[in-house]
């Protein structure tokens, strides 16, 4: 773990009073150089000194609150006219379960309201995108050094089913992945049948 840097849990990007008053108080009591906000909507303490990272995760909410896992969200509904969904109540349901769960390795999630993908839901490991006709759920994808689209696992999913068949696939891969296997390879690696298999 890289005990210079610190990005407390932000569900959504969503950032309450206590959690900026204690981030800034951090910031001031342990002179933190550099607080960047991240493509994941957090966050990102960095330059703690040697020896001040136990103090300022215990300040935070402690180690646990350093959570890997994110959901990016887009406004949706009504924010935004083109939405078709309530993309920060399914984001929020998935931060939820996102954030308890120990697997391979860290999952981003995109959630987005409507195909023009605001919340990149094609190269995240696991998209939700809105659709007149309900939710449709992509898996395995990733914008990194390889990148790879998220392969369609289901449409016309209600809020519900999209949640329940993303807590299967997370459970698939938690049991079958290996340790720092992004789902972009995991997928690879098993086959989209076997996934689909697994879970559908
Ligand atoms: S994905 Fe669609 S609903 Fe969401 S912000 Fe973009 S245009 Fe609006």
């Amino acid at each position: 773990m890289d005990k210079t840097t610190f990005k407390p849990r932000m569900p959504l990007g969503r950032l309450d009073r206590d959690l900026l008053e204690r981030m800034a108080q951090v910031v001031r009591e342990y002179d933190i150089p550099v607080v960047r906000a991240t493509a994941g909507q957090r966050l990102l303490l960095a330059g703690i000194q040697p020896g001040d990272w136990e103090a300022v995760a215990a300040a935070l909410g402690g180690p646990e609150a350093a959570c890997p896992h994110y959901v990016q969200a887009c406004p949706g509904q009504p924010a935004c006219s083109f939405g078709l969904a309530d993309s920060l109540g399914l984001g929020a349901e998935l931060e939820t379960m996102l954030a308890g769960m120990d697997l391979p390795a860290k999952v981003k999630a995109g959630v987005s309201a409507c195909p023009r993908s605001c919340g990149e839901s094609l190269v995240r490991d696991l998209g939700l995108v809105g659709r007149s006709s309900g939710w449709s759920l992509y898996f395995g994808g990733n914008a990194g050094a390889r990148p790879r689209v998220g392969d369609l696992l289901a449409n016309k999913l209600s809020t519900q089913e999209a949640l329940g068949l993303a807590g299967r696939v997370l459970a698939f891969y938690q049991a079958q992945g290996k340790p720092r296997e992004r789902t972009a390879r995991f997928v690879e690696r098993m086959g989209l049948d076997a996934v689909r298999e697994a879970v559908l």
